[in-house]
């Protein structure tokens, strides 16, 4: 009689592979939309044995051209929480986290105990301040964004490969202005429309996919780190991106000494505050730390004690971490 083959029998034929690696390790989805919600079915289906499952949307008549894991009775339920059950349905032998809020509220412990986070988000800012976390915990960070036809991936290994900061190749102004700042709660307001079709993002996440298991099994590397794929042409385009030694994130210099940023004298907290905006995307509200010490907005650069060389502290919701900035006075 023919024996019984077990769940996982297939995919262990596959050289390199390792269940048991799978069963242990644990992935958090950023993002449970076209893109998160089929990165977690395959996930789920290979026995990744914890799936952490982030999104604070509910899902709409609109998502159903593409998110495979929805259908209409689901309508007004958030994503998280319908696709964790699906999940669950799928592979009754894995654990599955389901979290209906903000990237910024959910405990920091998934974040600590993920071996890989996937990025299914659709917006620049939230991007921003997961590239952040994940390079703040060494924690690799395969990124995916859609838009169209067309469609990228970037496979981000802390201070190894650049991080989405170093050569934001994503156009930041469409991305930033449009959706939600991830510390808030998504309110009614007016919502761009971006162009998806499931064709495009079964392709994507599917190498969103693949390249997580890669990292879980320590297999072979996208070599060129950044892929860009026209769903028209049916081209794949590799680059190889190289790490920016000055990014504010990911850069050894930052992370050991902080930034070198030049500051007038005479200018105010809140002058340089609106640089910052300017010059490196900050979001308000913004808080300037010097010496433990919160610094008012009123209050000039040269009546707070501030030396060439020191460190101001800047804090803003779009990165994960305070910025360092090392004063150069003029
Ligand atoms: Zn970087």
């Amino acid at each position: 009689m023919k024996e019984v083959e077990g769940r996982y029998h297939r995919q262990e034929l596959l050289e390199g592979w390792n269940q048991e690696k799978l069963n242990q390790s644990t992935v958090l989805l950023a993002g449970v939309g076209a893109l998160g919600s089929m990165v977690a079915v395959s996930l789920a289906l290979m026995g990744v044995g914890k799936i952490i499952l982030v999104d604070m949307d509910t899902i709409e008549l609109s998502n159903l051209n593409r998110q495979l894991l929805f259908t209409e009775k689901d309508i007004g339920e958030f994503k998280a929480k319908v696709a964790a059950e699906k999940l669950r349905e799928m592979n009754p032998n894995i654990y599955i986290v389901d979290r209906n809020e903000s990237l910024i509220s959910v405990p920091h412990k998934y974040y600590e105990e993920s071996d890989v986070i996937v990025d299914g988000l659709d917006t620049f800012e939230a991007r921003r301040w997961l590239n952040s976390v994940s390079v703040s915990l060494n924690k690799p960070l395969v990124h995916g964004g859609m838009y169209g036809w067309y469609g990228n991936i970037q496979v981000i290994i802390p201070t190894v490969t650049p991080c989405l900061e170093c050569q934001p190749l994503l156009p930041r102004e469409r991305f930033q202005k449009s959706c939600t700042p991830p510390g808030k709660k998504r309110e009614k307001v007016e919502q761009p429309t971006f162009p998806g079709i499931s064709t495009i993002s079964a392709v994507l996440s599917g190498i969103q996919a693949q390249e997580t298991l890669k990292i879980l099994l320590n297999l072979s590397p996208l070599i060129d780190n950044y892929l860009f794929y026209d769903g028209l042409s049916q081209c794949f385009t590799t680059i190889k991106l190289e790490r920016n030694p000055k990014c504010i994130i990911c850069s050894d210099k930052y992370r050991l000494e902080g930034i070198e940023y030049a500051i007038d004298k005479q200018e105010t907290i809140k002058e340089l505050k609106d640089r910052l905006i300017a010059t490196l995307g900050l979001v308000e509200p913004i808080r300037v730390v010097h010496k433990t010490r919160f610094i008012e907005e009123d209050i000039k650069v040269e009546d707070m004690g501030l030396s060439s060389g020191e460190l101001l502290f800047v804090y803003d919701k779009s990165l994960g971490k305070p910025l360092k900035l090392r004063a150069k006075i003029s």
